[in-house]
């Protein structure tokens, strides 16, 4: 398997993230960890490609993201859109929800007064958002039916948590801190994941039931928000 770019998001200012197509190690190493907000990945995918300025690319992209790219290269609508020969693989996260950018901006400074520039990290753990904020020794602790309130609308409506679509999908447990959970759904990300242990790039164990559990749990309650949702709002 080979590609010569891959397309992710790195950090932006506080809680922005920003799409960019990567060809070195260095900003690849920089693009590893979670961005809550929604980029243009796919545009920036698009333009890489149809422009050649990118042979074969890699994509890291949540699951609805997924979705689109494996229906677009195996059903291709519009004919010379095809580029699914030239996207060399599909980096699925596992995803709760992007948050709107201005609703949790004003969230922030509503509850506790902080400016969204100064958010350093937002990470999900033991069931509830941990933000931490510039200058501040402990995070702020953010209850997840609470976060509901900033997250994209569509999200609510979606009901795919482990991107069922991508090649990998990769995301965290709370079973397994420091590590991240990979389901190797296709063959090409098979070769990826042996290629990367030869290399010696990743270190592999399998996920224990506990694992298991925590991710049914979280695709479950998933389902049942969409589920919730689609009957309220149709
Ligand atoms: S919750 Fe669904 S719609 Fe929202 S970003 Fe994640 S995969 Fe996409």
């Amino acid at each position: 398997m080979s590609f010569d770019a891959a397309v992710a998001t790195l950090k932006g200012r506080g809680i922005e993230g920003k799409a960019v197509v990567i060809k070195d190690r260095e900003t690849l190493l920089a693009a590893a960890g979670s961005r809550w907000t929604l980029v243009e990945n796919l545009r920036l995918l698009h333009e890489a490609l149809s422009s050649y300025q990118v042979d074969r690319a890699a994509v890291v992209c949540t699951p609805c993201q997924a979705h689109f790219l494996r229906q677009a290269s195996t059903f291709p609508l519009v004919e010379g859109t095809d580029f699914s020969e030239r996207l060399a693989l599909i980096l699925g996260l596992f995803c709760l929800g992007t948050f709107s950018q201005p609703s949790f901006a004003a969230f922030l400074r509503r509850r506790f007064g902080v400016s969204p520039a100064r958010v350093q990290e937002v990470s999900l753990r033991e069931g509830e958002l941990r933000v931490q904020v510039e200058g501040e020794e402990a995070p702020l602790a953010i209850s997840v039916s609470e976060a509901l309130e900033f997250v994209n609308l569509g999200c609510l409506l979606c009901d795919g948590y482990t991107a069922r679509d991508a090649d990998v999908s990769a995301g965290a447990a709370a079973a397994t801190p420091g590590w991240t959970v990979l389901v190797v759904r296709t063959e090409r990300g098979e070769r990826m994941l042996e290629e990367a242990k030869r290399r010696g790039y990743v270190e592999t164990s399998p996920a224990s039931e506990e694992v298991l559990q925590e991710i049914q749990l979280r695709a479950g309650e998933k389902l049942r928000r969409a589920t919730e949702y689609k009957l309220r709002l149709f």
